[in-house]
């Protein structure tokens, strides 16, 4: 009734394609595919088998709940998680080989703490907010921590692997001066004696758009996806090939008069005798409801507005004179259909969001 495909094949291209794009000057850029919430949507476990064995360096999540699934599951590349709560278990994260972001002296004294507890260093990236305010230690109070930082590498309690920061994406001006205060706090680190085998700033956007910010890796998530990071530049433009494919069938048609009000609030009136034909995907599927009235979707390879109201488990489109019938495939988005990004405009959002909160009662279908 519901499916979703996802293209495995598509995730291994994309992975390509990113790491083929920072290496094209022929430098060594390592790429983390991030797979949080759930891959984008797209499956967790799938998703970072995949990139594992197409050899991915990193794996990148956001918590260590996600990190200690992966390596239930068997994943054996290294992975960082970097949002942590005050009551998370280092000890265990230690445990499982999982790196830790670091985004305050009380972390790292966590992160201490645990290491003496598992009887191992803590491999552990130092978290550095260069402007989006958001988790990090602000420039003020890296000198400090990177000072206790050395001294917990000297008592064998933490290894520096990396260093690291994530822009705010608000303009070329805005990144760029984050850029520099990365810059800066690599500066430090330097002076201090701190070393990091690993300096990462950008993400799919910053990858794309700033060459000179490679660093040693790079973290690329909608872009593993296919799906481009920026409002008004398609993925395609990149090379990247979308993995989503949402669709339905429809479940039954109908004849109706002119005038008949349509689904709650009768946002829609037919203007003539015309087919309804109903799809079992509503809201809770992920369709945003304030996508009524502005999403198209594609049927026996014609586009659709879905004018009436979308509900909780079901929406219906007026097809017209057109012969459709029960069981006919609906693309919601993905492969012939609209994509994610036109989803996105209508609900006035970004892909990010269609895609994360596709809701549980799809069918999964993996291809690779
Ligand atoms: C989510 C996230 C990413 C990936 O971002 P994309 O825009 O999806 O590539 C990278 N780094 C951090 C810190 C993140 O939280």
């Amino acid at each position: 009734m519901r499916k979703l495909t996802i293209d495995l094949n598509n995730v291994a291209h994309n992975l390509d394609t990113m790491r083929k794009l920072v290496n094209s000057s022929g430098k060594q850029v390592k790429v983390m595919g991030v797979v949080k919430a759930d891959a984008y949507g797209h499956g967790m476990l799938q998703v970072a088998r995949k990139i594992e064995a197409e050899g991915v360096d990193y794996i990148g999540v956001a918590d260590l709940a996600e990190a200690q699934t992966l390596r239930a599951a068997g994943i054996k590349t290294p992975i960082l998680a970097w949002l942590h709560d005050p009551q998370d278990d280092f000890a265990s994260a230690i445990k499982h080989e999982i790196d830790v972001a670091v985004s305050s002296q009380e972390q790292l004294l966590r992160v201490k703490k645990a290491a003496t507890l598992a009887g191992t260093p803590a491999q552990i990236h130092i978290k550095v907010d260069t402007g989006l305010s958001r988790n990090g230690v602000t420039i003020d109070e890296l000198e400090d921590l990177l000072i206790e930082t050395k001294a917990a590498v000297a008592d064998g309690l933490v290894q520096t692997v990396g260093i690291f920061s994530h822009l705010s994406s608000t303009g070329v001006k805005e990144d760029l001066a984050q850029i520099e205060r990365f810059e800066l706090a690599l500066a430090m680190a330097a002076k201090l004696g701190v070393e990091f085998e690993l300096r990462h700033l950008t993400a799919s956007d910053g990858t794309l758009s700033y060459p000179q910010a490679h660093y040693d890796m790079i973290r690329a998530g909608i872009a593993l996806y296919g799906l481009s990071p920026f409002s008004d530049n398609r993925a395609a433009e990149f090379g990247l090939k979308p993995v989503m494919t949402a669709e339905a069938t429809v479940v039954q048609t109908k004849r109706v008069q002119a005038g008949e009000g349509v689904s709650y609030g009768y946002l829609y009136r037919t203007p003539k005798e015309t087919t309804l034909a109903l799809v079992p995907v509503g809201y809770a599927e992920g369709l945003p409801r304030n996508a009524s009235g502005k999403a198209e979707v594609c049927i026996n390879n014609k586009f659709y507005k879905i004018l009436s109201r979308i509900a909780m488990d079901q929406f219906v489109v007026d097809v017209g004179d057109a012969s459709v019938s029960p069981g006919d495939r609906v693309v919601i988005f993905g492969d012939c259909g609209p994509s994610a990004d036109d989803l996105a405009s209508a609900a006035d959002t970004i892909n990010y969001e269609i895609v994360t909160r596709i809701g549980s009662r799809f069918n999964r279908e993996f291809i690779g």
